[in-house]
């Protein structure tokens, strides 16, 4: 964080303010442990502070402290519009662009016309809707980045067991267990502090990873089975259809970590997921690389996404079979890169 960002956050927190906070659509482990570890510091600094999340989230995130307190605008729509009609200040975290909120696109961009923004967040290509920006690609995650926003702000010292066990968390999910590219010496100095700090290293993994049901398990074997390898492009693709998901009783979460098995086998370097989602009627896509082949790129160009080099998102509205046609037939285009 540079000097200017940390002077401007210590001004805005040194009188009181109404807060809320809020990650991205679908929010993940990264998401919500930063937005929840955030919302205890300003709560322990005498904030009003509220995490909004735009929908719900995975069973295996809801242990995590202060979650019981966070608000869901899918769900207590009013309650949540109040919060933001209210507020003085808006974080958004593990997100910089307004189109990754969902609904909650058009309250918060009517805020921004009128109230303090403040970004906390690693993707690539910030747009410029907060006045206040702590952006930065080379961090593993942004619970990593919240980390550093307390030292900045306060010393690390004032990180809680419950902020400690939520930083984590979000550490843990973003870097794939501590393996991903992004995870630096830095990183792994931090946690470390945190488990110095009271995060539950054990209990955190078991709990993230786990407490599948036999249901998740079978839909696993599903994903497995319908995998396709484009040997010549060392790429593998899953699909997964409405029907398979409804069979297997479907729950938030329940395809969190398919994507990586692609990866898994020798000389893949390309892996992703197609998920029929029939009631927004989209395919969600997840896309994973190995080395040098930016995935974000990939979902930016051609399936309306983005997110970060080897791991990154999109949609298609096109059926299931055809997005993996369509998606199929890409590929000649980036045989060099993905054939090296
Ligand atoms: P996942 O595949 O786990 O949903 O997401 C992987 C990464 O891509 C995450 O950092 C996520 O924030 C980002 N991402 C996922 N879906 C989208 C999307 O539709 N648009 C953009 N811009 N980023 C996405
Ligand atoms: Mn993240």
């Amino acid at each position: 964080m540079n000097l200017e960002t940390v002077q401007a956050v210590k001004e805005l927190l040194s009188t009181p303010q109404k807060m809320v906070i809020i990650p991205h659509k679908n929010p993940d482990g990264d998401a919500i442990g930063s937005t929840l570890a955030l919302w205890h510091f300003l709560q322990n600094r005498g904030q009003d502070a509220t995490v909004i999340v735009p929908n719900d989230y995975p069973k295996f995130l809801k242990w995590m402290p202060g979650s019981d307190q966070i608000l869901n605008f899918e769900k207590e729509n009013h309650q949540c519009r109040n919060k933001i009609e209210n507020a003085t200040v808006v974080f958004t975290l593990d997100f910089n662009h307004l189109g990754r909120v969902g609904q909650l696109e058009e309250p918060l961009a009517e805020a921004a016309t009128k109230i303090q923004f403040v970004m906390i967040d690693h993707h690539q290509a910030p747009s410029d809707y907060a006045k206040i920006m702590y952006s930065d690609v080379e961090m593993s995650s942004t619970c990593q980045m919240v980390y550093n926003f307390i030292e900045a702000i306060d010393g690390v010292d004032k990180i809680t067991s419950e902020m400690a066990n939520c930083l984590y968390t979000g550490i843990m999910t973003d870097t794939g267990s501590f393996k991903f590219r992004s995870t630096t010496g830095e990183t792994h100095r931090i946690v470390a502090d945190l488990i110095d700090r009271g995060a539950e290293n054990t209990e955190i993994h078991h709990r993230v990873f786990d407490t599948n049901t036999l249901a998740r398990l079978k839909l696993l074997g599903v994903a497995l089975n319908n995998m396709k390898i484009l040997e010549q492009f060392k790429t593998a693709y899953i699909t997964l259809s409405q029907d398979e998901l409804d069979a297997h009783n479907y729950q938030k979460g329940d395809t969190e970590g398919f994507v990586n098995y692609g990866l898994t086998l020798e000389g893949i370097n390309f892996a992703v997921i197609f998920i029929e989602n029939k009631e927004e009627g989209i395919i969600k896509i997840s896309f994973r690389s190995i080395g040098d082949f930016s995935v974000n790129e990939f979902a930016r160009s051609h399936f309306n996404g983005g997110g970060h080099n080897n791991a990154a998102g999109g949609r298609s509205e096109r059926s299931l079979q055809e997005t993996a046609l369509h998606f199929e037939s890409l590929l000649e285009d980036y045989k060099n890169q993905l054939a090296v």
